[in-house]
């Protein structure tokens, strides 16, 4: 049986190819674990294993893990659906939130972040495939949000996060490309207090092609953490 060391190094070897390919360093990809549903042991191994960062998908879970000292040694991320009623166990216990996706939920981090008196670090997550259910900012929407959180002073925007439409590896192809395009036009634009220097996309079934249209950050559960069991619901 292959161990937790095993995976991470597997995928570490997959991601450096991908970025040697794409003319970038394997250094500059971070993996994030995506480690919904995971227990707190298996985090902590995979944190051993070495990876750089660790994603929650759920508030409550996160708490709980957060309490059980889960995320020692590595800056912890929050990936999930955000709903606002949940902000407060987020700000400030999140290194990073990745998935903003509209003007209140930028609002309502700059305030609660202005209470404790930090600067809570996000992304903004992008609707890339348009889906109707999906969570993600309309890309047509980004630079009056961009805007925004360069207007707000305990929020600092990092870069861009996305999950694209469910295929088979290399089918999203074309979806990280319009990503990787959107990144790069809002860098250009240089808006006040932002840093755009985060682009989150690719999971276990995707990642390499996510990193060849210019993903520096990866979030992946499956590859790492083998594959989940969600619990019975009746
Ligand atoms: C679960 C999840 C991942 C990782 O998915 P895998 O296919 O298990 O690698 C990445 N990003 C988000 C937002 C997720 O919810």
């Amino acid at each position: 049986m292959d161990t937790m060391a095993d995976r991470v190094r597997r995928v570490r070897e997959t991601i450096a190819e991908a970025a040697l390919e794409s003319g970038r360093r394997p250094e500059e990809i971070c993996l994030v674990a995506a480690s919904k549903t995971m227990g707190a042991e298996a985090v902590r191994e995979a944190i051993l294993a070495g990876v750089d960062a660790v994603g929650e998908n759920r508030c409550q879970e996160l708490t709980e893990k957060l309490a059980q000292g889960a995320y020692t040694g590595a800056p912890l991320h929050f990936i999930g659906h955000l709903q606002q009623n949940k902000l407060k166990y987020l700000v400030g216990k999140a290194d990073l939130i990745q998935s903003v996706e509209n003007e209140e939920l930028l609002r309502q981090i700059d305030r609660r972040a202005g209470a404790l008196g930090i600067r809570q670090a996000v992304l903004l997550q992008v609707n890339i495939g348009r889906e109707e259910q999906k969570g993600g900012a309309d890309p047509d929407r980004l630079p009056e949000l961009c805007a925004l959180a360069g207007s707000l002073p305990h929020v600092r925007l990092e870069g861009l996060m996305a999950v694209p439409p469910v295929f088979a590896g290399q089918e999203n192809y074309p979806y990280f490309e319009e990503m990787y395009q959107l990144f790069i036009d809002i860098r250009a634009k240089k808006y006040d207090n932002v840093s755009m220097n985060i682009l989150s996309m690719g999971m276990s079934g995707d990642y390499p092609a996510a990193i060849r249209a210019g993903a520096n950050m990866v979030r992946v559960g499956t590859a790492i953490f083998g594959a989940r069991t969600y619990p019975q619901t009746v």
